[in-house]
């Protein structure tokens, strides 16, 4: 490592990382010199002061420092011992004990002055520390300041990061800055090589925030750019995505119902979508039952009467199944054929499938997400809609085009993003938003009760069971973890018991999929009365006949999720109940519970739980796995991101010396591969 190490170099540049440490680092996702500064501390050691003894004793660690006067090891039963070691200070004597550490005696010197760090208790009105960090003052392990703590695997130590962080910062690796400093000036934003020092060896709690500020403001940032470069880039694209304009009215005559003027207004953005030549990218947002399958179905029936091929997926096989049953339905009756491609099917059927859709046998295949990406074959493929991926990427889109030709995409969702920040972190995407749900649906009633109230439900429960409607019972876990918490397996006994006259049912995800499959099945088939399920049924199952959920042990769900499951029933035009069940009793679990009796409307659900959750462990959150949810949280540090934007848009209409393909090199390591950007 003579020359400074670069961002996108292999970590193994690093003095000190060998073949086995590299291995390691790779299996947490750390495989770049980037990477490995971007891993940074979850919490800081405090050793700025050292404290005298007497006045130690708050509720964190703290740092003394004293002489050595005497040091002993006895063993206790077993292999075990304990070294103790009395130390004294200006203050007065305190004590160091080490539990199974008998090396210690001999390395120990009395009469040389140690620092001992962490939390004191008081023992025989003695100041003790218990297994505490100890080191000589002024040796080379003393190292005062705020010491950083970094999330360890097994073969990679706190030390080692250390280590390796300041040796690379050392060399430079941070000193190359991609944003113009002239943008960086004017904006007060300090430069990488300070952020990158001070968010692991923060000089001050005040460089420690400017770092923090330049981290956040720099992902939001790239983040930005790269939704711009990419629309850019899909604009620019010259592949004609359009299709010949069908009239679609006669699939619109053959449904039982009319679209809304949601749905219409929808409708129409898709058409004006298909017959553009730029590719279709929408996303239409729209809570859990606003009618978004018959927006995909409609959006089918253009493409394949102007002689293409569509993809429906979905992310489970309940809802790639369901979605083809209406399908079939709602299009077959028109002359196109749809078939469904799933992961059990025997080979031979499998290939004949497959083989079908090559040679345009076919119009329309329905499957799950990863099962129609992988080895499927279209011969004319115009139109893939997605159900509940947010995003459809590049490589995705790719894998599924033909030669030549753009494929239009079309992403459904029903989980709300707030408003405000749909439009920046799908920035690069359409939106169409279905606000209002169909005429005929009665709002749903919901009732917060407490654990004690519980009678309530059942009762309500018993009341729709005698006529002749259906039951969701959710519970947060499977089996009994801690006492007194609902679990869906002790659900099940006991509502087996409260209703012997009806079928009761067990769902979870334990269960072998077919297994899960035919439960299903019979649910929506009304063979099962009541279904006690855990969170497997959140997205999708569409039993109208379904009009009381009670969920159970309500604190151990978040708000949007609690909303999704509110949405298994209130399908149809009967009146729909949801109970809350909270056996908690902090205020904040009754909170939520409010929340959800008095919004209905998902986006507003949405903005409420950030609101009570709040921003949650930033650092984490910026290296957590998923890069759009983290993105989503960085986003609630709105400030940052009004000026990320207004600092994207400058750069694109010109960069100055801002390094544009920093963003895309840095996008290429970072992004996992079904991410749209670039
Ligand atoms: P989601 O948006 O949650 O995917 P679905 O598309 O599953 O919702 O629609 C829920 C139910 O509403 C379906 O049974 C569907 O047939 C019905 N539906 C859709 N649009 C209308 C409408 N305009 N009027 C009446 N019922 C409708
Ligand atoms: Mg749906």
């Amino acid at each position: 490592m003579d020359k400074s190490p670069g961002r996108f170099d292999d970590v193994a540049v690093v003095k000190g990382i060998g073949e086995k440490k590299r291995l390691r680092l790779q299996s947490i996702g750390i495989n770049t010199v980037g990477q490995l500064l971007d891993h940074f501390p979850y919490r800081y050691k405090d050793m700025r002061t050292v404290k005298r003894s007497r006045d130690t004793g708050g509720q964190i660690d703290e740092l003394v420092c004293g002489r050595l006067i005497r040091v002993y090891s006895r063993s206790l039963y077993g292999k075990k011992s304990v070294t103790e070691c009395v130390l004294e200070d200006e203050s007065g004597r305190f004590n160091a004990v080490f539990f199974n550490m008998p090396y210690l005696k001999q390395n120990l010197k009395t009469g040389t002055e140690y620092c001992v760090f962490g939390r004191m208790k008081l023992r025989n009105k003695v100041p003790t520390w218990t297994n505490p960090e100890i080191f000589e003052c002024g040796g080379d392990k003393d190292a005062r300041g705020l010491i950083p703590v970094y999330h360890c695997t097994s073969g990679l130590t706190n030390n080692d990061f250390n280590k390796w962080i300041k040796a690379v910062l050392d060399k430079g690796a941070a000193e190359y800055d991609w944003i113009d400093k002239s943008i960086l000036d004017e904006a007060k934003i300090c430069s990488s090589e300070y952020a990158y020092r001070n968010i692991h060896f923060p000089e001050s709690s005040i460089h420690y925030k400017y770092a923090k500020y330049r981290l956040i403001f720099d992902r939001l940032l790239i983040y930005q750019l790269a939704l711009r470069m990419n629309r850019q880039r899909i604009n620019e694209a010259i592949e004609d995505a359009s299709i010949e304009d069908v009239d679609v009215g006669p699939f619109l005559q053959g449904l039982p119902f009319e679209l809304t003027a949601c749905q219409k207004d929808c409708l129409a953005d898709i058409e004006n979508d298909l017959v553009s030549k730029r590719m279709m990218n929408r996303l239409v947002q729209g809570d859990v039952g606003c009618g978004k399958t018959v927006m995909a179905e409609a959006a089918i029936y253009k493409c394949v009467k102007a002689g293409h091929q569509a993809a429906m997926m979905a992310p489970t096989e309940i809802l790639a199944r369901q979605h083809y049953a209406h399908a079939c339905e709602d299009l077959g009756k028109h002359g196109i054929r749809c078939r469904l491609l799933i992961s059990g099917m025997k080979a031979s059927e499998r290939k004949k499938l497959l083989k079908d859709i090559i040679e345009g046998n076919v119009d329309v295949v329905i499957g799950t997400h990863a099962i129609i990406q992988d080895d499927v074959e279209f011969r004319d493929i115009a139109l893939v809609i997605t159900d509940e991926q947010h995003r459809f990427g590049v490589n995705q889109r790719k894998s599924l085009v033909g030669k030549g030709r753009g494929v239009n995409v079309c992403v459904m969702s029903a989980t709300p993003i707030p408003r405000t920040l749909a439009a920046t972190v799908f920035g690069d995407m359409d939106f169409s938003i279905i606000k209002s749900k169909p005429a005929n649906r009665l709002e749903i009633i919901t009732r917060a009760v407490h654990q004690n109230g519980r009678k309530r439900a059942y009762a309500s429960a018993a009341d729709e069971l005698a006529k002749g409607h259906q039951v969701y019972v959710v519970a947060p876990s499977i089996a009994n973890e801690d006492e007194d918490m609902a679990s869906a397996e002790t659900l099940y006994e006991e509502i087996r018991g409260m209703f012997p006259d009806y079928k009761v049912a067990l769902l979870h995800g334990r269960l072998d999929k077919n297994v899960k499959e035919n439960i299903m099945q019979d649910f929506a088939a009304g063979k099962i009365d009541v279904l006690v399920a855990t969170v497997v049924i959140e997205v999708g199952i569409d039993v109208p006949n379904a009009t009381i959920m009670i969920i159970e042990n309500a604190d151990r769900f978040g708000l949007a999720q609690m909303h999704q499951l509110r949405g298994r029933v209130g399908r149809s035009e009967l009146q729909s109940y949801c109970y809350i069940v909270t056996y908690g009793d902090t205020g904040k679990s009754e909170a939520r519970a409010k929340a959800l009796v008095n919004i209905s409307d998902g986006f507003e659900i949405s903005e409420e739980d950030y609101r009570l959750r709040g921003p949650g462990d930033i650092m984490g959150t910026m290296q957590s796995g998923n890069y759009t949810s983290s993105i989503i949280s960085l986003c609630s540090y709105t400030e940052i991101l009004e000026r990320a934007i207004k600092y994207a848009d400058r750069i694109m209409q010109d960069p100055l010396n801002t390094d544009l393909d920093y963003v895309r090199s840095y996008y290429a390591t970072e992004v996992e591969d079904n991410s749209t950007i670039i």
